[in-house]
């Protein structure tokens, strides 16, 4: 997580009211009296956002939780990769991915094993008269 301000009561009741006590996630009013409720960044600050008014908003616990989790994490571990991608470094798998195998396949004929198919008999080279 990124290192973020720290903002004071005074300050979040100011965000509360400056953004009409509604949320930007939802656009539902927020009963403060009733509901949790968070100051939310508009942009995460991982993907560059603002740690100020420009990108502060306020939103329904609620809300802001199911949006960190769904749209915002998925977003950010895209961009790392995409990141990595772009300086050629390839991530690693945590583990080798095993494969079911193949199924042993029958052995080969081979010179010392006989056929199993019926030859015709012998053809006679020389054939006396
Ligand atoms: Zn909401």
């Amino acid at each position: 997580m990124t290192a973020r301000k720290r903002w004071s009561a005074t300050q979040r009741a100011r965000f509360f009211h400056d953004n009409h006590e509604t949320c930007h996630l939802c656009g539902g009013r927020i009963n403060a009296e009733v509901e949790g409720w968070d100051l939310s960044h508009e942009i995460p600050l991982e993907l560059g956002g603002a740690d100020d008014a420009t990108n502060i908003r306020v939103a329904h616990r609620k809300c802001h939780r199911k949006h960190t989790a769904e749209v915002d994490v998925p977003t950010i571990a895209e961009a790392k990769r995409r990141e990595l991608r772009n300086l050629g470094i390839k991530a690693t798998p945590s583990r080798k991915i095993q494969s079911a195998g193949f199924q042993k396949a029958q052995p080969q004929r081979r010179a010392s094993k006989p056929l199993d198919k019926p030859r015709l008999p012998p053809r006679q080279l020389y054939v006396e008269r």
